[in-house]
């Protein structure tokens, strides 16, 4: 076991998974945490010990408290110590607001935004003991910019940036660096039935981005960024300059 650890959520797939392992590239242990795909999972938690590290699956749904506060319990029992977390799972249940259901606002709002509640608590306990540690929350463009058909969301990451920077105000003087990264389109499984051929008209790079772009600034916040707490890094290709 290296001695430090990372939590990565929602990590079997998409920009999770290659946050997991850019930080298993900086030399952290990772924690996989995933909510169906035990397959994906698996397949990351092999991806990341070719690299040298130690890793495990760990499901569970982080829009539930009481899944979350067993879970963590069971790796802080396990491993001792977290030093890194990135608060990524997330879902999408687009729609117009006028016709938004209660259910898909709930399901948006729970699994986006209280899970980072849920989970950050439990983790900044520890953190705190440690007097060290840095959390990335996985915010999005539409958290600043807003968007028609995604109320639920946009809201909710408009709410982890809120998070972020009260978090950062409120924990720097125990050692825990807290930031955000607001990534634009990026091709995942989340992104795959919309019809981005349109985007990258607006997008100054021209293109989509990919997991890894997204990685790469997870990890220079979490890792290497020292003296930087509260910050929001769009990573976008300049989609909201
Ligand atoms: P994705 O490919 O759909 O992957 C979602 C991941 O979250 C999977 O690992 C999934 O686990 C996990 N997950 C979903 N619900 C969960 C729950 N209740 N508990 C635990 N894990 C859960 O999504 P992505 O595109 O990589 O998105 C990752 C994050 O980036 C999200 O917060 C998303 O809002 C944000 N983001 C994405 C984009 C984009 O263009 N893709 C843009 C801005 C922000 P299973 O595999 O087990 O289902």
């Amino acid at each position: 076991m290296s001695e430090k650890l990372a939590l990565v959520t929602g990590a079997s797939r998409g920009i999770g998974k290659a946050c997991a392992l850019e930080l298993a590239k900086a030399g952290y242990d990772i924690i996989v945490n995933y909510a169906g795909n035990a397959e994906a999972a698996e397949k990351t938690v092999q991806e990341i010990k070719a690299l040298g590290v130690d890793a495990a699956a760990y499901k569970f749904d982080v829009s539930n408290k009481e899944e979350v506060d067993k879970s963590i319990a069971e790796i802080i029992e396990k491993y001792g110590r977290i030093d890194v977390l990135v608060n990524n799972a997330g879902i999408t249940r687009d729609g117009l607001f006028m016709r938004m259901s209660e259910e898909n606002w709930n399901a948006v709002i729970n699994t986006n935004l209280s899970s980072a509640f849920f989970v950050s608590q439990p983790v900044v306990k520890i953190m705190m003991k440690q007097r060290s540690g840095a959390i990335v929350n996985m915010a999005s463009v539409v958290g600043v910019s807003g968007n028609a058909g995604q109320a639920n969301y946009s809201a909710a990451k408009a709410g982890l940036i809120g998070l972020t920077k009260t978090l950062a105000k409120e924990l720097g003087s125990r050692g825990i660096r807290v930031n955000a990264v607001a990534p634009g389109f990026i091709n995942t499984d989340m992104t795959k039935d919309l019809d981005t051929s349109k985007f990258t008209e607006f997008i100054p790079l021209k293109r989509l981005g990919e997991p890894e772009d997204i990685a790469k600034v997870v990890k220079f916040l979490a890792v290497d960024a020292d003296y930087v707490t509260g910050q929001v890094l769009e990573v976008d290709g300049g989609l909201i300059i």
